[in-house]
């Protein structure tokens, strides 16, 4: 078993880290406040490589492993989930997608695109009365001659308001639950498209886009099915089973960066005479976040090393999710506590991971559900 990262991972590790700390870091705190997506940041991730990292390069991809690919969302993560969610929304569930499902006409004509940052991706499946429960979905698509005709709602759709393609998930036939389902690369200039801002004021990633998309007799091409009709399920699930590596590695980067900003934090600061962090019990504390940080690294190392060899990962991906994001809960919440009241504002950026990480509990499959897919993995389906 060889530990050791090859050369051009750590490159890609390297020049993700200078990004993340040069161009993402000064402007992540203002992009947080104003609720803003740093959008000059998109072209660059682009002229990087990072926008289709393990895409092919005939598409104009990076041709990345995995094992790269999930070490590009730590770095990002560790700096900014708004900024990693973007990337891991745009390449995983979208690019990656149509590279898996399009035809080559799609691929060729959006994954360039996609790379380069010309065009952004969103991803659109969850609906108010089907998240979790996405074969319940509501949107349904009608054939008409050579066109499918949408109608429904789409909510808390990132990169939402940027974006020039949407991935949709639409219903050709409710009562067949997930057999019915389509999935449709829909230009969002599309007639009967229309996107507004979420409501409210969200927890964290403030500086993502959340969007509320309605579709009213919003026409698209049969061509513009991605993979079969009726095989939008599959669609679904196979974009988040990748999703989610993205979304375990920037959830690695969060805890990382809390343990980081803690361990700063107590060196400097003094109470009752010494370092705080002389005291014992913040010294079990920091041992407990970095045994969390290297194991929940070595499980989302081995899925993206896994799927680099082509093995199954669905168990091995839900698990790296799963303990990874509980863990940068875990060590967001003790960070914030070990700055005291210096942690609960935002001059001091653990109280953005703090808020941040909850996102990533939840989206891409809850918690709750990913503990269901890894138990399905162990004793199978209920009859
Ligand atoms: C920041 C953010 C960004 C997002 N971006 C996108 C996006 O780009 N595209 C997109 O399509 N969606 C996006 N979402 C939506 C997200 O994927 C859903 O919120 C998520 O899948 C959960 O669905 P729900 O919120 O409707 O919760 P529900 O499904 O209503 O669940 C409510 C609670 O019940 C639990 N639960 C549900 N079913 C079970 C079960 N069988 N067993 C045990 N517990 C269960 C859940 O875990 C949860 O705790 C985003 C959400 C957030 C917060």
């Amino acid at each position: 078993m060889n530990f050791e990262l090859t050369e051009e991972q750590k490159r890609v590790q390297a020049r993700a880290r200078e990004f993340a700390e040069q161009e993402v870091a000064p402007v992540a705190r203002e992009a947080d406040e104003r609720g803003e997506f740093p959008l000059h940041l998109v072209k660059r991730m682009g002229e990087l490589g990072f926008l289709a990292g393990p895409i092919e390069p005939q598409y104009g991809g990076s041709g990345m492993d995995y094992v790269s690919y999930a070490l590009l969302c730590e770095e990002l993560g560790r700096t900014d989930s708004s900024v990693r969610g973007f990337l891991t929304v745009h390449t995983s569930l979208v690019s990656l997608c149509i590279r898996d499902w399009g035809s080559e006409e799609q691929k060729s004509h959006y994954l360039p695109r996609l790379a380069t940052g010309e065009w952004i991706g969103c991803y659109a499946l969850t609906e108010p009365n089907a998240g979790s429960d996405a074969a319940s979905m509501e949107t349904t698509a009608r054939e008409e001659g050579d066109s499918y005709v949408l109608n429904g709602e789409k909510i808390w759709i990132t990169n939402g308001i940027s974006a020039h393609v949407a991935i949709v998930f639409a219903s050709r036939d409710r009562s067949a639950r997930h057999k019915g389902i389509c999935a449709f690369v829909v230009e969002t200039d599309m007639p009967g498209f229309q996107r507004a801002p979420m409501g409210g004021k969200e927890l964290g990633h403030r500086a993502s886009e959340h969007v509320h998309i309605t579709f009213k007799e919003c026409r698209v091409p049969k061509s513009a099915l991605l993979g079969a009709a009726g095989e939008g399920f599959k669609v679904a699930m196979s974009a988040l089973d990748r999703g989610r590596l993205g979304v375990a590695a920037g959830a690695v980067g969060v805890a990382q960066a809390c343990l980081d900003a803690s361990i700063a934090f107590v060196k400097d600061r003094r109470q009752f005479g010494q370092r705080v962090a002389d005291f014992q019990m913040i010294q079990a504390t920091l041992a407990d976040m970095a045994a969390d940080v290297e194991a929940a690294r070595l499980l989302v190392y081995r899925a993206a090393w896994a799927k680099d060899q082509g093995l199954p990962t669905t168990k091995a991906t839900s698990i790296a999710k799963l303990f990874a994001t509980e863990a940068a809960m875990k060590a967001a919440s003790e960070a914030v506590l070990m700055h005291g009241n210096r942690g609960y504002s935002n001059e001091y950026p653990v109280e953005r991971y703090y808020r941040d990480i909850k996102g990533l509990q939840i989206y891409e499959g809850t918690s709750h559900i990913q503990r269901l897919i890894i138990a399905r993995e162990l004793v199978g389906h209920a009859r």
